[in-house]
């Protein structure tokens, strides 16, 4: 691989990175490679090589891998538990007031396969702004102080409240992240080389995500500021977070998309999925749920509840597309491999609960605020939805995850909201004035999600990601966890389509 330097991380790499556009010069301009960007499937015509083919879940994952088989000519059936589709894309109507609304799951859209797909389905993508007009100031509510940052992720226009060195005194957060992140991801390399992760990297799996920032120089101060934002969200922490499996997800971001697309969908991130599964209605049946797969060399047989009575469905091929936390209550017989029984057992999801309240104004804005905020406090996010739209009343969210995200899971909803106000009002004082009521979700609670998205512990990406999506049998697996791009939208997509050429290549 050729590194260049100075080329900008992606516009969503950045936000993944909660850094402002354009301010970071870090990272090759890699593109993304035809084996990751380009696997769509050439349309086809049933024949003797078509296959029945049962697609377990009707998330992004099963929806494209439906969607690219259906075109290819083969036989295919979707099942879902819900009556709905989009599985962790799911977009909150109620009980909102004036068409607002809030995404409980995924929100910002982005790389080569949303490119690609909203395309083809004909889903316009619009700038992720907060409907302030491009207001960048936000707070930082960290060492029990309320910061204001003139540029959105930048430094407050005081110091920070933190005992950094001299040096880093100077660079700010984000020459911190170029300090003692950046250099690494030349060391990561692509993501999706066929042969990544090479054995040269696994020093940077063992660690922890925090243990590898100690180990570039960062001092305890430089990793309070660093891990503001979407970086500790993930998993338990950056102290339990393998530092491969971060910067894997950097490195893969910081690809560049000529002619990409980045944003959010208007009118809700579900229309997405909506708009795959109008393309494939005949073939999605809801309200089934899959119980016990079994498989032998003439199919696969897959066990189901349908209206409260058993029922069996059968299949040349299935394709599982369920969060592992979902899987490993499922029975497979026989028995799935040692090693792939041990990551559907083991990998742990992130817990992300989510208060959404609605306000009567835009009241921050009165003080040049874009309403946006980072910190170090039980709700370290601060965000405002809708995205991309300018409305009068706007939706305020609490964004949690680690021990508070799994605290307000075991909540009631109206001691959740309580408890989301009571933080709002350190980021945004006075609130509770404006508040008209709220939402929230948690997603350990979504029994057909058990948990966010996957997350992996030091040493998991090299004992797991051989294994997570090998095919066993006739079972293949497909969904975000799956992916070298985990955790998003694209890497869901990326494993349905995945998937179907495996399909496709064994029956051909
Ligand atoms: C809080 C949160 C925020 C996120 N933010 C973003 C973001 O901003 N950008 C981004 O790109 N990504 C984001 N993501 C990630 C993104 O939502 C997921 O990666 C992606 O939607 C996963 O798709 P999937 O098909 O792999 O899984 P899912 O969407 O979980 O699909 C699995 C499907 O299987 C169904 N199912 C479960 N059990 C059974 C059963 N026994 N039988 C039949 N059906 C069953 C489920 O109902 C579901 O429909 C976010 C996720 C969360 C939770």
């Amino acid at each position: 691989m050729n590194l260049n330097e100075n080329v900008t991380l992606s516009r969503r790499g950045l936000l993944r990175l909660g850094l402002a556009a354009g301010a970071v010069s870090v990272f090759p301009g890699l593109l993304v490679p035809p084996g990751y960007a380009q696997s769509a499937l050439a349309p086809g015509v049933p024949g003797a090589h078509s296959k029945r083919v049962l697609v377990v879940g009707a998330g992004l994952a099963g929806l494209a891998a439906a969607y690219e088989l259906t075109r290819a000519g083969h036989d295919v059936t979707v099942i879902e538990a819900t009556s709905r589709p989009g599985g962790r894309v799911r977009t909150l109507r109620q009980p909102f007031a004036d068409d607002l609304y809030a995404e409980a799951g995924a929100m910002f859209a982005g790389g080569p396969h949303i490119t690609r797909y909203t395309r083809e389905l004909g889903i316009d993508l619009v700038p992720p702004s907060t409907g302030d007009g491009g207001q960048p100031a936000m707070v930082y509510h960290v060492a029990g102080q309320r910061l204001i940052t003139p540029e959105r992720d930048g430094d407050p226009s005081g110091p920070w409240p933190f005992a950094l060195t001299a040096k880093e005194r100077k660079l700010g957060r984000k020459g911190l992240f170029n300090t003692y992140v950046a250099p690494a991801l030349r060391q990561v390399g692509n993501p999706f080389e066929p042969n990544w992760p090479p054995e040269s990297i696994k020093p940077l799996d063992d660690l922890s995500f925090a243990d590898f920032l100690k180990s570039q120089g960062a001092s305890p101060a430089a990793i309070s500021i660093l891990r503001l934002e979407t970086f500790d969200l993930f998993g338990r922490g950056i102290e339990n977070l393998s530092a491969l499996s971060h910067l894997r997800d950097f490195a893969a971001y910081a690809l560049e998309e000529p002619g990409g697309v980045f944003g959010v969908v208007p009118g809700g991130t579900e229309r997405f999925p909506q708009a795959f599964a109008s393309r494939l209605a005949d073939r999605i049946e809801y309200g089934v749920e899959a119980l016990r797969f079994e498989q032998d060399s003439t199919g696969v047989r897959v066990h189901c509840r349908r209206g409260g009575q058993a029922e069996t469905l059968t299949a040349d091929r299935v394709v599982c597309t369920l969060p592992f936390t979902v899987l490993r209550h499922l029975d497979i017989a026989p028995a799935l491999s040692d090693d792939k029984a041990q990551a559907i057992r083991m990998l742990a999801y992130s817990s992300i609960t989510r208060v959404f309240i609605q306000v009567q104004s835009r009241f921050w804005e009165s003080d040049g605020l874009s309403g946006l905020g980072w910190g170090d406090r039980p709700v370290p996010r601060v965000l405002i939805q809708p995205m991309g739209r300018r409305t009068d009343r706007a939706i305020v969210e609490a964004h949690t995850g680690k021990e508070t995200g799994l605290r307000l899971a075991q909540m009631a909803e109206a001691e959740r909201l309580e408890f989301a106000l009571d933080e709002l009002e350190k980021y945004h004082p006075g609130i509770r004035r404006h508040a008209e009521g709220g939402t929230s979700y948690a997603w350990n609670n979504d029994p057909w999600s058990k948990g966010g998205y996957s997350a992996f512990a030091p040493g998991e990406v090299f004992k797991y990601l051989p294994v997570i999506a090998r095919a066993e049998g006739r079972i293949h697996f497909a969904g975000e966890h799956t992916s070298r791009l985990s955790t998003s939208m694209d890497g869901a997509l990326e494993s349905g389509a995945r998937v179907a050429n495996e399909i496709h290549a064994a029956a051909s």
